[in-house]
């Protein structure tokens, strides 16, 4: 399968800075294997960065093609934010969310995730989520006890019920049997809390050049608000 990707992100409009990170950090294309992902971190003053690139960076340090699989390279940086956390006491309390996808050659793909950032297929024009959020709101939505339209104005809409760095996890995991023409999504909550799926589709599949439509994404986000850092990573699947 032949893949080519786009990323970016920005620190939004309110944030003093940007702990999002980004896999990888530069648009291209390739037959895959690779990796790819979003990442969102917390934890006051700098720490949420620390979090989110250290998380990213481990979850991706063995190259893609090395047989790891991505529930694995997940645990990684779990463990990794912890071990840096027993080193340094002061960044206690350090976390991030953590959506990754592995791609391989056969064009099947595999998502790892942890919070509330988010993978999203856009096929045959149907726009679907790929993953659920690991908040508390979404676990209200899904017992039904509350509507989604609840779930959007929710004041706990962003109580994460899991994150890497606090303990031991579970990961997620999605697979995917990818066709040529799938558009894939990545991004971390400060696009979706902006833009609802009606919105995001809209950009998603408005047939621009793929860079382009990764910052038409952010420019939506920062429009609505931009009340947090916002982060994409685009993937498309073609023959
Ligand atoms: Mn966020």
């Amino acid at each position: 399968m032949r893949y080519v990707w786009a990323t970016g992100t920005h620190q939004g409009r309110i944030r003093e800075r940007n702990e999002d990170s980004v896999f990888p950090e530069t648009s291209g294309a390739g037959d895959g294997p690779f990796l790819a992902g979003v990442a969102d971190g917390m934890g006051g003053h700098v720490a949420g960065n620390i979090a989110s690139a250290l998380a990213l960076t481990m979850a991706t340090e063995e190259p893609a093609d090395a047989g790891i699989d991505v529930a694995d390279r997940v645990l990684a940086a779990n463990q990794a934010i912890r071990d840096r956390v027993s080193d340094e006491p002061n960044l206690a309390g350090m976390g991030t969310t953590m959506t990754l996808g592995l791609f391989s050659e056969d064009g099947s793909a595999t998502i790892g995730h942890v919070g509330d950032s988010r993978c999203y297929l856009l096929r045959d024009g149907n726009l679907e989520r790929v993953t659920s959020d690991h908040t508390v709101v979404a676990e209200l939505v899904e017992l039904g006890h509350i509507s989604d339209e609840d779930a959007e104005f929710h004041p706990q809409r962003h109580l994460l019920t899991r994150s890497l760095g606090l303990g031991p996890v579970k990961v997620d995991t999605e697979w995917l049997d990818l066709e040529a023409g799938d558009r894939l999504l990545f991004c971390s909550d400060g696009l979706t809390s902006m833009l609802n799926d009606r919105e995001i589709k809209a950009i998603l599949d408005s047939g621009s050049d793929l860079e382009a439509t990764v910052w038409m994404l952010i420019e939506a986000a920062n429009a609505a608000g931009g009340i947090d850092n916002i982060t994409v990573a685009i993937v498309d699947a073609g023959p």
